[in-house]
């Protein structure tokens, strides 16, 4: 069995060691300080001899390097060398977690974890219920406080027969292992983990929580950064929010108050806008042609249901309706209650000739035009076509 050098001492960045098997790419040493990944940390990667590890993992209770393009021989003895600034920011990164759940988790204890990850580019935890930002906020608190106190911290092993075992944060049925490795933030937190972590919570610098993001059916996605990384990306967000700030006229202090009025104003005049786009259907003069009446129209709204619900009823009534609602591009909805008046058909006509796409039923066809100007035009089109249909 491959000999941990990185559960002894998370330090060790270079090391001599023994290849003790090679089999291709792969190779094993004697004893490794490449972590193979574990606990949501990603593996470590370095240089063996001379030649770039590309991945680290652990197979059949060895640790295994891939080294593509090595010519090593078992017996061989080289100089190792772990990318410490890599691993140096995970070992990091994984503390920084365990101080932020402990937060989250005291303020809402039915809060799982159910993925961790900490890689270079990504950390997050993926939590199996929403936080509020309050919440999180106080967990970011929390967390920097601890940083700045400089808390030890502490890996053992304990077996799952011990009785301080319920004091830890760990799901019993989830551990297979007789013995389970634990890290302690003095005074903090204790936790069942096999990652990789620093020695004194000071390491961290900071951290902050940088967006919260849906992970689908498992939860929420907390992301988060740390050290420098922490403070340039709380420093960047935070400008752009004075700046979004001063742009609506409001001060950091009525923010919250300025947007939930913004919401509710944005709210209002889309109900008035509905309810008169429905008031000016409901008072169209009809054209009659050859006995059947053509009630055409064109709305300032991009919601197309309004338009649907009176294109149906008119339908319904055995006239047509030939409507454009004007949005961000153009909605464009023939219904016809008269069979001579293929609405699948003349919508597709239509609408290609004005670089847009239709479809629907003969009774009743929808599509859309990107380009807003073309509105009169396509009404004016549209006209013809039942025109010369009826
Ligand atoms: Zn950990």
């Amino acid at each position: 069995m491959t000999d941990e050098l990185f559960k002894d001492d998370a330090y060790v960045s270079e090391f001599e060691a023994e290849i003790t098997s090679v089999d291709g790419d792969y190779v094993t040493l004697g004893g490794t300080a490449f972590y193979p990944g574990g606990g949501g940390q990603v593996c470590d990667t370095g240089i063996i001899g001379g030649v770039k590890v590309v991945e680290v993992k652990e197979a059949d209770g060895e640790i295994v390097h891939k080294v593509p393009g090595h010519r090593f021989s078992v017996g061989d003895r080289i100089w190792c060398s772990v990318d410490w600034d890599r691993r140096y920011d995970l070992m990091k990164g994984h503390t920084a977690e365990h101080l932020l759940f402990n937060s989250l988790h005291r303020q809402d204890p039915e809060l799982n974890i159910v993925k961790i990850f900490i890689s270079p580019e990504s950390k997050y935890v993926i939590v199996d219920r929403d936080i509020g930002w309050d919440k999180i906020s106080v967990a970011v608190r929390f967390a920097n406080k601890v940083i700045l106190e400089n808390h030890s911290v502490r890996r053992s092993v304990m077996s799952k027969d011990d009785p301080d075992i319920s004091k830890i944060r760990v799901k019993l049925d989830r551990i297979e292992e007789d013995e389970i490795s634990v890290v302690e933030i003095e005074d903090v937190d204790l936790a069942a983990c096999c990652g990789i972590h620093v020695m004194e919570t000071e390491e961290i610098g900071a951290i902050f929580v940088s967006k919260k993001t849906s992970a689908g059916r498992d939860g929420v996605e907390i992301h988060f950064e740390i050290g420098e990384k922490a403070v340039d990306e709380s420093m960047s967000l935070a400008t752009s929010c004075l700046s979004i700030i001063d742009g609506l006229g409001s001060k950091p202090s009525d923010i919250e108050r300025t947007i939930s009025n913004m919401k509710h104003e944005l709210e209002s005049c889309k109900r008035m806008l509905k309810e008169s786009t429905i008031s000016m259907i409901r008072t169209l003069k009809p054209v009659n042609i050859r006995g059947i009446d053509v009630y055409a129209g064109i709305f300032h709204t991009s919601d197309r249901s309004v338009l649907t619900d009176a294109a149906e009823r008119y339908k319904e009534d055995g006239a047509v309706a030939a409507f454009i609602g004007v949005g961000d591009n153009l909605t464009v909805l023939l219904a016809s209650g008269d069979k001579r008046v293929d609405c699948k058909k003349l919508i597709s006509e239509t609408l290609s000739e004005f670089g847009g796409r239709g479809g629907g039923k003969p009774d009743f066809a929808q599509g859309g035009v990107a380009d807003t100007a073309m509105k009169e035009r396509i009404l004016e089109s549209l006209m013809k076509g039942i025109e010369h249909s009826l």
